[in-house]
């Protein structure tokens, strides 16, 4: 986890932060200038999983945040600190991390944590989050089991772990039956909690296409049969080439553990240690066992084959017990293609954000980059300039079968004009015409959509989009010029409202005035025209002109122009900040003419 950042919201409260950030080694984010970019910066933050610190009330925070809870096991640590600093509040993810840094807080400014999450406050130890290496079987009983400890329920525990050893004193300690039982924990009144040491690894081999149901099936019983249970379980192995095998992904998913692969040279170097070693395996990939040799290279030298390869029709499994120098293979790379939005974070979805957190590496336009700010800081980026796309997505999706999590940030939508697309022709080109390597193809690709740049334009203006609409990109770089104009023939034809992307570069100026021309030929010298600028950045800018008015001088490189269709309209407002300086524009739902006009 990263870091904590200390935001402020207001100027008394600065040198408290300044105490609070030097004494835990975090820094004072922002001092709070702006109320309500403070409090977007705060839901900014949690988005991109950072754990915060805020000087500010509880309440503030929580207002902050409120949109954007979802999920509480991958939230960071959020905990507000009163301006006076006489309380200190863990208000979310108290066992990710916030009671600690509560305690740590309250301790530096000699006042007190509200930890207010039932277990560790009192019992000492949180009966549903058992420490990374143990499993709890049934967590939906854990409350029960808690509440009925803290009324004082009478309480024995078969086995002993150190983790544990604060509920002496409310709980008899039994000696475990034999070392591989599982400790059970008996409160009076509550059903039994059943904690397993995950100290095995399962190695798993499939045919292509294997069912989840047969492997998971498979596992299972092979499991059962031989004593042991899914909750044993530390990881799921297999070969690098299954590391875009649905089966095999389905499995960690029902195990709730995470899958990792090795390539076949190192489970080649299990040879010696494989109980069923085949010759047919070598010849189709290169190792003599997938499932032993998977299972075994992740346990370790020191290991052993407690379950050898068991198969189904199309499944293997095979079960070590971790030794001393257990290692991890590689995890399946993952390239998102997230789309940004046009600028502000507001307008950017909780998915990307979410994304953009759990990446290793960004790689983009350096501008898309920059314009994240904070959901940038701290990660590996990889700037390409504009023209560079192809190299982009190539060494985006390379990164990515090297076994990291990349996000390719796109502005707007990454599938609109954008690079979403160009991964797919990657994926789809030969490796010798051009593709990617074999491990790039196997990697999880995910298209996160975001806000493209001809919806912002138009909501800002008011709903030039209210009707049938359709957007053409000016680029001529890889479209002939003669089909951009086949297609605004078209759609001034059909009188389509129109978003105008990429409506000018540097050495192509023409064709936007060669687009208002045709235009003019099918509807009124007064449509509606949108220029709209910078969308949701410092220097947005948006202008509405008349059609026939519209100067190519007007448009750069960062506009949207939206042309209306015949039916759009203007509405004033008294209020000179609504729309594009006090005119809304629209186009009315139904298709009817402009109905004053055609009736006078
Ligand atoms: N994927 C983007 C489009 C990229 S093509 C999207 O869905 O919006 C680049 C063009 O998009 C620019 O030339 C401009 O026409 C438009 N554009 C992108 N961001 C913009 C913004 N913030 N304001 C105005 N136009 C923008």
């Amino acid at each position: 986890m990263s870091d904590p950042a200390v935001v402020v919201l207001r100027q008394v409260a600065l040198p408290l932060a300044e105490k609070i950030a030097g004494a835990i080694g975090a820094r004072v984010d922002l001092r709070g200038r702006d109320f309500d970019k403070t409090l977007t910066h705060i839901g900014d933050l949690f988005l991109a999983g950072q754990p915060v610190i805020a000087v500010a009330a509880s309440g503030i925070v929580i207002r902050a945040l409120a949109p954007f809870l979802s999920d509480k096991w991958s939230e960071p640590p959020i905990v507000s600190v009163s301006e006076s600093g006489s309380a200190v509040v863990p208000l979310l993810g108290g066992h990710r991390g916030a009671n600690r840094l509560a305690a740590r807080i309250a301790d530096l400014l000699d006042s007190t944590a509200a930890i207010t999450t039932a277990g560790d406050s009192v019992l000492g130890v949180a009966l549903d989050e058992p420490p990374g290496d143990w499993h709890l079987e049934n967590p939906e009983d854990a409350g029960l089991a808690t509440a009925a400890l803290l009324d004082g329920a009478r309480a024995r525990l078969s086995g002993s772990a150190e983790w544990l050893a604060p509920l002496k004193g409310r709980v008899i300690f039994d000696p475990a039956p034999d070392a591989d039982a599982p400790l059970v924990l008996r409160v009076e009144g509550a059903e039994p909690l059943i904690y397993r040491r995950q100290s095995f690894v399962l190695g798993v081999g499939c045919a292509r296409g294997c069912s989840p149901d047969e492997m998971i099936g498979h596992v299972m019983r092979t499991l059962a049969d031989a004593g042991r249970a899914a909750g044993e379980i530390a990881e799921v192995i297999s070969i690098d080439l299954k590391s875009d095998e649905a089966a095999v992904h389905a499995l960690a998913r029902y195990l709730n553990v995470p899958a990792a692969f090795f390539p076949a040279e190192r489970l080649e170097e299990e040879k010696p240690r494989l109980l069923s070693p085949s010759e047919t395996v070598f010849r189709e990939v290169g190792c003599h066992g997938v499932a032993e040799g998977a299972a075994l290279a992740a346990a370790g030298s020191d290991a052993t084959l407690v379950i050898p390869k068991t198969k189904s029709a199309n499944a293997t499994c095979a079960l070590a017990r971790r030794g001393g120098n257990a290692s991890m293979g590689l995890s399946r790379g993952q390239l998102s293609i997230v789309g940004v939005g046009p600028g502000q974070s507001a307008w950017r979805t909780p998915e990307v954000s979410r994304l953009l957190g759990m990446a290793d590496e960004l790689v983009g336009y350096g501008l898309y980059i920059d314009l994240l700010g904070q959901a940038a800081r701290g990660k590996i980026r990889r700037d390409f300039a504009l023209g560079e796309e192809e190299d982009r997505c190539r060494y985006a999706l390379e990164r990515a079968g090297e076994g990291r999590r990349v996000a390719l940030v796109c502005s707007g939508d990454g599938g609109i004009f954008a690079m979403g697309a160009l991964v797919m022709e990657l994926l789809d080109r030969p490796i010798d015409a051009g593709g990617v390597s074999d491990a790039a193809r196997r990697s999880e690709i995910i298209h996160a959509p975001g806000i493209s740049a001809l919806q912002a334009a138009s909501a800002r203006a008011g709903a030039l989009l209210g009707h049938d609409f359709c957007a053409i990109s000016l680029s001529d770089l890889l479209t002939p010029r003669e089909t951009i104009v086949r297609r605004f023939k078209a759609a001034a034809e059909a009188d389509f409202v129109i978003a105008f992307y990429n409506p000018v570069s540097r050495r192509r100026r023409t064709l936007l005035t060669e687009a208002r021309d045709i235009l003019l030929a099918h509807r009124p010298a007064d449509t509606p025209v949108l220029l709209a600028s910078n969308l949701g950045r410092p220097d947005e800018r948006l202008v509405v002109r008349d059609l026939a008015d519209l100067q190519v001088d007007e448009v750069d490189m960062l506009t949207v122009v939206l042309v209306g269709s015949s039916a759009s309209r203007r509405v004033s407002s008294g209020d000179m900040s609504a729309g594009a300086g006090g005119t809304w524009i629209y186009t009315p739902r139904g298709y009817a003419r402009k109905i004053d006009g055609d009736l006078a």
